[in-house]
């Protein structure tokens, strides 16, 4: 399915043109065009999936796949010291583009890029309770 007006379900099937590092039956692999250190890619999906409450697992398998030899020709080719995956979903997780994408994000020693959170307190009984919870709608 491709949604009209969406800018990513028309970058993937190459109807604009985009920095395509490689292309699948399935995906679009590209630079992103504003990023947080160089050699950050993108891996859309060719179908428009939403975020990954949309996603079938056929699909989510397929592209961890691919994701790690993206992330392998990366680091061959930047040096990086580390990667990044991350995958924003939903306006308040951050995701502006609301087309499928999984950002691979080399990473530099001293380099200025910011990940983080502030971690909460748990607690042992309620931590079990919440898997159980959670582990009921798997
Ligand atoms: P999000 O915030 O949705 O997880 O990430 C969207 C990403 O898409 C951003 O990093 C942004 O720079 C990138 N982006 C947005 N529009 C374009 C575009 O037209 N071309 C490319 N290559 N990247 C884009
Ligand atoms: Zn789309």
């Amino acid at each position: 399915m491709v949604k009209d007006d969406c800018i990513f379900c028309k970058i993937s099937k190459g109807d604009i043109p985009s920095a395509t590092i490689y292309e699948t039956a399935d995906f679009r692999v590209i630079l992103d065009v504003a990023p947080a250190n160089k050699g950050h890619v993108l891996i859309l999906t060719k179908e428009h999936f939403d975020n990954i409450f949309q996603m079938d697992a056929e699909t989510a398998g397929k592209l961890f796949s691919l994701a790690t030899v993206v992330a392998r020709a990366i680091k061959e080719e930047t040096g990086c010291d580390g990667l990044n995956v991350l995958q924003n979903n939903g306006e308040v997780a951050g995701q502006t583009v609301h087309h499928f994408h999984l950002h691979l994000i080399p990473r530099f020693k001293d380099d200025e890029v910011v990940i983080k959170w502030e971690p909460k307190e748990t607690v042992a009984e309620e931590q079990q309770a919440l898997a159980k919870a959670i582990k009921k709608y798997i």
